[in-house]
């Protein structure tokens, strides 16, 4: 794809998100250079932080309940609403916005955010923001990543002289290890995308996506209470790492999500053979039936 043309996508992209007015029309690489800094002796300290679109990613979760000390239900009650992503019919937890108080978000205080080493990774990145176009050429097909800025009127921050690059500030906001923790969530998403805006997920799928990917405690009593392992066949090393460990119950969930909704094959998760064949039995039995009461219709 030639420059010209990626730059016109990007611009359709930014007009239809219409943020197109706070964005510098400038992809940046990773070497890009920009000057920023967040402080409590900015006259805009805070004013950022409500009224946000916080879509809260598995990690973010399990970041911040730990660092409240409560468990997946308690947070998700007090600061999370439910809501189904319109791009792509996946269900997320939003985090909610106090809007009894001009939609401040709960964590923000006069001295600034009160969970910050564990922050949700929209408010890390920000004001980068990373794109990824997808390329077809010739011989193989790849993604070509770029960063631009947010620049908001309101932010004070630009005119702090204070020099970054983007892998700098990245590296700054821990964002290797949170995009590290996010690709399995990102890659459901994208696998969701790929079956088109018209194929919605039924609501079974829906609950156990949601249940997976928020609440830790739930799915791991769903595994090890149920008839999970009577029906999955799950290796003892991976049983041992997710029975105390929420990082890696969530990455066995990214696979199982994948195993059991889109149906791909991972070598995390697979049905046990006496299940398998149970299953591929009735299939065969039903495909006998079906073709039975067509030879008598047709008879
Ligand atoms: S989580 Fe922290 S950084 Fe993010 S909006 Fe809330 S107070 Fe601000
Ligand atoms: S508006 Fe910018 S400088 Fe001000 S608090 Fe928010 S991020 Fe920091």
């Amino acid at each position: 794809m030639k420059i010209k043309h990626l730059e016109m996508k990007v611009d359709k992209v930014l007009k239809k998100d219409g943020i197109k007015d706070i964005v510098d029309p400038v992809r940046l690489g990773r070497d890009g250079k920009f000057t920023f800094r967040c402080h409590p002796g900015v006259t805009c300290f805070t004013r950022c932080c409500r009224n946000m679109n916080i879509i809260l990613t598995p990690y973010d979760i399990i970041r911040i309940k730990d660092r409240l000390g409560l468990s997946s239900d308690m947070f998700l009650q007090l600061y999370a609403q439910p809501e189904i992503l319109k791009e792509t019919g996946i269900p997320v937890a939003r985090l909610k916005m106090l809007d009894h108080e001009k939609g401040r978000c709960p964590f923000v205080s006069g001295s600034g955010c009160q969970i910050y080493s564990d922050r949700p990774v929209c408010c890390r990145y920000y004001p980068i923001g990373m794109a990824s176009l997808h390329q077809q050429g010739r011989n193989s097909d790849r993604e070509e990543e770029f960063f631009f800025i947010v620049r908001e009127n309101h932010c004070k921050g630009f005119q702090e002289p204070v020099d970054w690059t983007v892998d700098s500030w990245r590296a700054d906001q821990e964002a290797d290890l949170y995009d590290s923790m996010n690709r399995g969530w990102m890659e459901l998403m994208l696998r969701k995308r790929s079956f088109g805006p018209d194929t919605e997920m039924p609501e079974k799928a829906r609950r156990l996506f949601y249940m997976v990917t928020t609440n830790m405690e739930k799915f791991r009593h769903f595994i090890f209470e149920s008839r999970f392992l009577d029906t999955y066949e799950v290796d003892e090393q991976t049983l041992k790492e997710i029975l105390n460990d929420d990082t890696a119950l969530m990455k066995f969930g990214f696979e199982y999500l994948k195993y059991s909704i889109f149906g791909a094959e991972t070598p995390a998760i697979r049905l046990k053979k006496a299940v398998l064949d149970k299953t591929i039995n009735k299939i065969l039995k039903n495909r006998r039936k079906k073709q039975k009461k067509g030879a008598m219709l047709n008879k």
